[in-house]
């Protein structure tokens, strides 16, 4: 969900991609309707949510090979509200074996 390449307050993302691998991505109406590329690529589970990452089981489908976001301008909201260095962040950067996201130097 990234996120990637945003900075918040003391963090500049690194758009190392973790938190588009390690954590859920969920869509909503809104979403898709901003998005057409969504519709074409989520997945729907068996309550009716809708994902286009869900942990364990497959990372983003947006996120391309090169780690860039296939639709980074009109993403879900929930990569648009994420923040670089929460503790989901650092969370998900430790789960994909890097180190810690460090406040930028000023
Ligand atoms: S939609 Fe883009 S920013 Fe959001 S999780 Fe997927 S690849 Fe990352
Ligand atoms: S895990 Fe953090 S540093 Fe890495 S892409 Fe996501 S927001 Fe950026």
């Amino acid at each position: 969900m990234s996120y990637l390449g945003k900075s918040h307050g003391d963090y500049e993302c690194d758009r190392c991609g973790a938190c588009c691998i390690h954590l859920a991505v969920q869509v909503f109406p809104p979403d898709e309707s901003r998005e057409g590329l969504i519709s074409l690529y989520v997945i729907e589970a068996d309550d009716g949510s809708k994902w286009l990452g869900y942990p364990e089981q497959y990372s983003c489908n947006m996120l391309q090979n090169d780690g860039s976001c296939q639709i980074y301008n009109t993403k879900p909201d929930c990569c648009s509200l994420f923040e670089a260095g929460s503790p989901l962040c650092q969370w998900a950067r430790g789960k994909a074996g890097l180190g810690a996201l460090h406040p930028k130097i000023t």
